[in-house]
């Protein structure tokens, strides 16, 4: 139980750490004519995408990258912008990110366990002392009222509460009696911690099945949210296939003519390498968010399927 506390607490600082670095302002734009592998671009001429957003003042935003405006900077590979730990997630991070999502319901679960017999009756008997009390009958349960608040679920939650300030008021009344008493108070400050507790766990886990999910089909939480909002707003989006064979540098233009952009059909997967290579890029990353590389920017790789599609687009 305490050494998982102490790897959420300490998983939980690392993320909140680093708020305005591992942006990509200071990463010099590549030439454009030294690019020779199909890269997603900004438009139909295949520019690089820019930021003029904040201090970002125009410099390049690399694919997957987000200009998160909480932040205020660009993040390389980002997810979204977690409110929790007050800090964008992004695919450097995920790795830790998913650990505390997936083993925070784990250290729930190991810490309620020995105290959840001890809960429950507890709870039991507030739920007795409360129907059984005909103050809180004649206000709350004989009452059209207490169905109003939550239906039967909200009757019995706030019929309990009662019953827990009963018990309360009959223990301080035996207190005062016998000094010293070791009865054992039911604090319903203990139960409201085990609830909040349990909220917080299924939505850790729900977050941590879903946001795995998008990841075996390549996509960021960013990303499926833009493939949602693409059928209406229908974004688009430009890849640009760089002729391997030609050396579009010797010709001294400043863009490659040899170069082919290509939109994208609606939809499209750009970085999906097929389930067990979308896994294993995760898995294969570094636990601990690795500090930003301020002279290299690795380019995410494309869906093979799609880069064929997109030559056979070019030959025709
Ligand atoms: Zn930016
Ligand atoms: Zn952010």
């Amino acid at each position: 139980m305490n050494a998982t506390l102490a790897f959420i607490t300490l998983c939980f600082n690392r993320l909140t750490r680093g708020r305005h670095s591992h942006n990509v302002q200071s990463i010099p734009p590549p030439d454009r004519r030294t690019i020779s592998h199909p890269y997603q671009c900004a438009n139909q001429n295949g520019d690089l995408a820019t930021c003029v957003k904040g201090s970002c003042a125009g410099s390049w935003k690399p694919p997957r990258a987000h200009h998160c405006s909480v932040c205020g900077v660009c993040r390389i590979d980002f997810d979204h912008h977690c409110p929790w730990i007050g800090n964008c997630v992004t695919l450097a991070k995920m790795k830790m990110f998913l650990s505390v999502l997936f083993v925070t319901p784990v250290a729930f679960t190991i810490g309620v366990f020995p105290v959840v017999r001890l809960l429950w009756s507890q709870i039991l008997d507030a739920l007795e002392a409360s129907r059984m009390d005909p103050n809180t009958q004649r206000i709350w349960w004989s009452r059209i009222y207490s169905w109003a608040l939550g239906g039967p679920l909200g009757r019995y939650l706030f019929g309990t509460i009662l019953g827990f300030r009963i018990l309360k008021g009959n223990l301080d009344v035996i207190d005062n009696q016998t000094s010293g008493s070791l009865v054992e108070v039911p604090h319903v400050g203990l139960h409201m911690t085990v609830i909040v507790g349990f909220v917080v766990s299924i939505f850790s886990f729900i977050l941590a099945i879903k946001t795995s999910l998008q990841l075996l089909k390549g996509l960021t939480t960013l990303e499926a949210l833009r493939l949602q909002a693409m059928g209406k707003q229908n974004i688009p989006l430009f890849l640009c296939i760089p002729d391997e064979n030609d050396h579009p540098l010797d010709a001294g233009g400043t863009t490659s003519p040899a170069s082919v952009v290509i939109p994208l059909h609606l939809g499209e997967p750009i970085y999906d390498m097929g389930a067990r290579d979308n896994f294993l890029s995760l898995w294969r990353r570094s636990f601990i968010p690795p500090k930003a590389d301020r002279q290299n920017f690795d380019w995410p790789l494309i869906n093979p399927t799609l880069i064929k599609r997109l030559h056979h687009h070019k030959d025709q």
